[in-house]
């Protein structure tokens, strides 16, 4: 067969192929992709199976971790969110979130997760819908959540197999020298050009304060620090450590013994207990400050050269 006549019969087998699926299968073809819409994303992914699972399993998600970490479901975005899927049995976990800040709320929220399919449904998707909650929760703030407690919220949502790395790095930066003082790392507005250790101490730090209280009690703590910029206090009302230097203290010597159970190092345990911890810690309420409307462009992962963590890339 002649590559003109080639040509027209590929492209008619093709036609064939999809008209003789039935339109509630198919969903829409986007360029290469198929385009698979749930209640809330817009899922596009060469593998018309997987972008279903994923699409269905992005509402679960969205719905589970909301609970998960503010303890009621979201209110439904503007818009349904882009989320793009590049599943590959050779690709490395990976994943990417921008929105849009303005005026008290986020828009435009654009997703892409890429991996294995069981890394992306276990580890990437759960981390970047992390990054939508959280981001919608605090978007009355009018700011982004701080770095290190973002990347390291995402993080303690995937599977044990990816944690456990940033675990092995964590140890490695500690000896090397490369772990960041906690002043200096709650004061972090932007990416270092560091950035593993950031990811890597984010993420224990978080875990170590999960731990201790659960994941509704550390988003208060973020909504308290967010509100003041006080982040010494936001840790001694909700967690009693009277000075981020007693919290790192604390932290390094869960670390040092090979983390785990928490209850040694808590503030009570180690006798560091501020007397205002049996204070009133005010719950969050919306600041009185004017809320810009100038739109501010949130990227919620590692800028400039890929960066990874045992073969997995930071995100
Ligand atoms: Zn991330």
């Amino acid at each position: 067969m002649d590559a003109k006549r080639f040509s027209w019969a590929l492209a008619l087998a093709c036609l064939c192929w999809f008209v003789s699926l039935p339109t509630s299968l198919l969903g829409q073809q986007a360029g290469q992709r198929f385009m698979v819409e749930s209640q809330h994303f817009r899922v596009m992914s060469q593998d018309l199976e997987f972008a279903k699972h994923v699409a269905k399993m992005a509402d679960v998600y969205r719905k589970h971790y909301a609970i998960h970490w503010l303890g009621h479901d979201l209110p439904p975005w503007s818009e349904k969110v882009p989320l793009v899927v590049n599943a590959s049995p050779q690709l490395p976990a990976s994943g990417e979130t921008k929105y849009t800040l303005m005026g008290g709320t986020i828009r435009s929220i654009q997703m892409v997760v890429s991996g294995t399919q069981e890394r992306i449904l276990d580890s990437v998707l759960p981390h970047e819908m992390t990054h939508t909650i959280l981001a919608t929760h605090f978007a009355v703030s009018g700011k982004p959540v701080p770095r290190w407690a973002d990347e390291g919220a995402c993080t303690t949502v995937e599977d044990s197999s990816e944690r456990r790395k940033h675990d092995v790095m964590l140890v490695k930066f500690l000896t090397e020298n490369r772990g960041i003082p906690f002043r200096q790392l709650f004061a972090m507005r932007e990416y270092p050009p560091d950035l593993m250790p950031l990811y890597a101490q984010g993420y224990s730090l978080c875990a170590f304060l999960i731990a201790q209280a659960g994941p509704r009690k550390f988003v208060e703590f973020l909504d308290y620090g967010m509100m003041n910029e006080d982040w010494v206090s936001a840790i001694r009302f909700v967690y009693g450590y009277p000075r981020l230097g007693n919290l790192q203290q604390a932290w390094n010597a869960w670390v040092y013994d090979g983390g785990g159970d928490v209850s040694q190092y808590t503030s009570v345990a180690l006798g560091m207990t501020s007397n205002q911890v049996q204070g009133a810690f005010v719950p969050f309420q919306a600041p009185n400050v004017p809320v810009s409307n100038v739109p501010v462009l949130i990227r919620a992962g590692q800028p400039g050269p890929q960066q990874t963590v045992g073969g997995t890339v930071l995100r």
